[in-house]
């Protein structure tokens, strides 16, 4: 390490301790009791304060013009290099928002995420308006900041969440994607009757579904000794280091498949985690590189693997052997096309894997519209109404099934959604490069998961944020970013399924 670095190295630890403290509070707060959160927010805000000081502040600031210089470079590991591209960001970033406007957003924030959850829960759209319209005014405003030459105001709003996808990557993506699956969709809603999902939805106690779960994120290669998970309304997966990755599940007795492929999916999140090298886990590039790359991850597994019918052949029966009641009549064919049904329906989070991604369509051109300054919060919702008739046939018959079933805006995230379709092409993508690589099938056939799981951690997981995702892929596979795979996997597997 460069002596330079050594005077660095302080703050990074620091800054690092006091993220793990405030992802070790936000953890437990789904465990903690009801009226701890007014304090326990403030514990958070504190710490998170210091978190964002221990970074940005006089002394680092100082020290990285002069560990950027190309001889000082020349003196650095990569993945140091890659902690100082970061910081470098960073810093960018937040030297050009005002501190008090970071401030005023923060705090509007806070307040902005029990308004969206009441008019959630009462079909208030207008209860919700106003604050939405704060939020976008912060948004358009920080991403004008932050806007380069040649960048469009939403191309900004991307790049927070993936380096380098722009509208014009993302209009081509999208695109394609509609103009392929679109008449697949109309086709398969005319054949409904060819697919029954019953099996799916018949009483399956919840503690026999725990240990289905547990069973399942080892088989693909989740390490208990260095993870744990837990119970939570909405599934998610959070880390501390690489020794320390946690997911949370939903137990549904009426339907089997929900818990099943959460498990895997975020089991997925946190195979990524687990894989980071343990040289730069406690650094700041110590993570997945970007949401889209993280959510690849989880999808390969939950999706291009955890639902292709040579995954279950192995472990089918162990199932059945928990559910005897309800699965021993259900052949392995029966239970691979129910897992695989698709219908166009209204709530993201519990679309099949063909619709998907005109949910995430829709919500991007929304987003666009918005930041061009082409549609005003009053028009959304009719907006939102009008484009989930267009793309899927369907109409939300109120707000809470409609434009409200998000936290996303809420929270700021403008341009956060297009990472969950970049995530399944991805994912596809990958598949296709591995199959050239291995005998994938044959793998999955074995129970033999291994392979699959060092192959990743190879090539993805244990560079953390060292490369973004597109340096990634074309390591990995010699491309960058190609759609084509992901609409070449949808078409042959649902015209398959659907016998088209
Ligand atoms: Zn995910």
């Amino acid at each position: 390490m460069s002596e330079l670095f050594q005077q660095l190295q302080p703050y990074l630890d620091r800054a690092f301790a006091l993220n793990a403290a405030c992802t070790l509070f936000n953890w437990d707060q789904y465990n903690a009791p009801k009226d701890s959160i007014e304090n326990t927010s403030k514990i958070i805000g504190i710490l998170s304060g210091e978190q964002y000081r221990a970074l940005i502040n006089d002394e680092v600031k100082n020290l990285l013009p002069r560990l950027s210089t190309p001889e000082a470079q020349k003196e650095l590991a990569f993945h140091e290099k890659a902690i100082i591209r970061l910081l470098n960001k960073q810093f960018r970033k937040l030297s050009l928002i005002p501190p008090e406007e970071y401030q005023a957003y923060s705090s509007l924030l806070v307040q902005a995420y029990p308004i969206w959850e009441a008019a959630k829960n009462n079909n208030d759209y207008a209860s919700y308006a106003p604050v939405l319209e704060q939020i976008i005014t912060y948004s358009k405003k920080f991403a004008g900041y932050a806007q380069k030459e040649g960048q469009t105001l939403y191309d900004a709003a991307l790049d927070d969440y993936e380096e380098g996808f722009t509208t014009k990557i993302l209009d081509d993506f999208f695109g394609r994607l509609s103009a392929a699956l679109t008449p697949l969709v109309k086709k398969i809603s005319q054949k409904q009757d060819l697919i029954s999902t019953q099996c799916l939805h018949k009483f399956y106690p919840a503690d026999t579904q725990e240990k289905f779960c547990h069973f399942l994120a080892e088989y693909i290669g989740f390490d208990y000794n260095r993870g744990l998970t837990s119970e939570s309304e909405h599934p998610f997966t959070t880390q501390l280091h690489n020794h320390d990755v946690r997911f949370t599940n939903h137990y549904y007795e009426n339907k089997l498949d929900s818990a099943i492929f959460s498990a895997i999916h975020e089991g997925g999140h946190g195979l990524y985690e687990q894989g980071i090298d343990d040289k730069i886990t406690l650094t700041i590039v110590g993570s997945g590189t970007s949401m889209g790359m993280h959510e690849s991850q989880s999808r390969f597994y939950e999706n291009n693997i955890g639902r292709s019918r040579e995954f279950w052949k192995p472990i089918y029966q162990k199932l059945v052997d928990m559910y005897p009641e309800q699965l021993s009549q259900v052949s392995l064919d029966e239970f691979y096309k129910a897992i695989n049904a698709s219908c166009p329906s209204l709530i993201r989070t519990e679309a099949d894997e063909l619709t998907y991604p005109f949910h995430i369509m829709i919500r991007y051109e929304i987003e666009k519209m918005i930041f061009d300054g082409q549609v005003t919060v009053d028009q959304l919702p009719a907006l939102w109404n009008q484009k989930y008739e267009e793309y899927l046939g369907i109409t939300p018959s109120n707000d809470t099934e409609g434009i409200l079933q998000d936290m996303h805006w809420s929270g700021g995230s403008f341009g956060y959604f297009p990472s969950y379709a970049i995530g399944s092409a991805i994912a596809a993508q990958i598949y296709h490069h591995m199959e050239t690589v291995m005998p994938i099938k044959d793998y999955l056939e074995q129970g033999n998961l291994a392979p699959i799981r060092e192959y990743l951690k190879e090539h993805i997981h244990r560079f953390g944020c060292c490369k973004n995702t597109q340096e990634i892929l074309m390591d990995m596979t010699g491309e960058s970013f190609n759609p084509e795979y992901y609409i070449k996997y949808l078409t042959d597997k649902y015209s398959s399924l659907y016998e088209l």
